[in-house]
């Protein structure tokens, strides 16, 4: 059919068309860019949270040529903290009266003697108390979460198809947190995030305090 329209067209017409196409992309392109940026802003410096639901859109559909812009002024770290606390601010009470929660504990914070073995469940615990994941865990639980400690993002799509959580609870590093948010917002769940304190592949570590509190909300 485009081809059909085109056949009117003589060539320089048809470039100037497209030359046209290209502005219009480019300029919506700018015009979201400079919207996020401005939300940003805003919600960084200010404490505030601007229309919601367009830089919720925004965020879920184009960060990563947010991203991209963003590398040119800031770091990636700075730009997944600023996402990521979008994130727990937007979802904040839908998570908050969720019925179904799940918790989801990155493996690096296992001891290196972690006597745990692997399972269909993720890494099983033995509450061996080397590790802060013990306590974590029998928290969540009296709190009623489902908790699983993931060894790969795989297992949360199996978590999501399995348990169907109305809200998830996350901990990671800032790159695998925001995606893990932003994956799960897509598909709207209201989910939450903690930062681990230092990542790295092994013997991580977090705020435990804070993350037990949040827990006990
Ligand atoms: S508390 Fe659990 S996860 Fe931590 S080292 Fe012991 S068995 Fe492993």
């Amino acid at each position: 059919m485009i081809i059909t329209i085109l056949e009117g067209f003589n060539l320089s017409e048809v470039f100037e068309l497209l030359g046209i196409f290209l502005a219009i992309i480019l300029f919506l392109g700018f015009v979201v860019v400079l919207l996020a940026l401005i939300l940003g802003y805003f919600l960084v410096k200010r404490n505030k949270l601007l229309f919601p639901k367009l830089f919720l859109y925004i965020m879920d559909n184009f960060h990563s040529m947010l991203l991209r812009i963003y590398l040119l002024i800031g770091t990636e770290d700075t730009f997944y903290k600023m996402g990521i606390d979008f994130y727990n601010r937007y979802y904040q009470n839908r998570f908050d009266n969720a019925k179904r929660k799940v918790l989801i504990l990155p493996h690096c914070l296992r001891d290196l003697k972690c006597p745990a073995k692997l399972g269909t469940n993720g890494i099983q615990c033995v509450f061996c108390k080397k590790c802060p994941l013990g306590d974590i865990i029998k928290v969540a639980k009296d709190n009623n979460y489902y908790v699983y400690i993931v060894p790969g993002s795989t297992f949360i799509k199996r978590i999501l198809k399995e348990k169907r959580p109305d809200g998830v609870f996350g901990v990671s590093c800032y790159r695998d947190l925001f995606q893990g948010m932003n994956y799960l917002s897509r598909k709207n769940i209201a989910v939450q995030g903690q930062v681990l304190l230092k990542d790295g592949c092994i013997c991580t570590t977090l705020d435990l305090e804070e993350l037990l509190y949040k827990l006990k909300k």
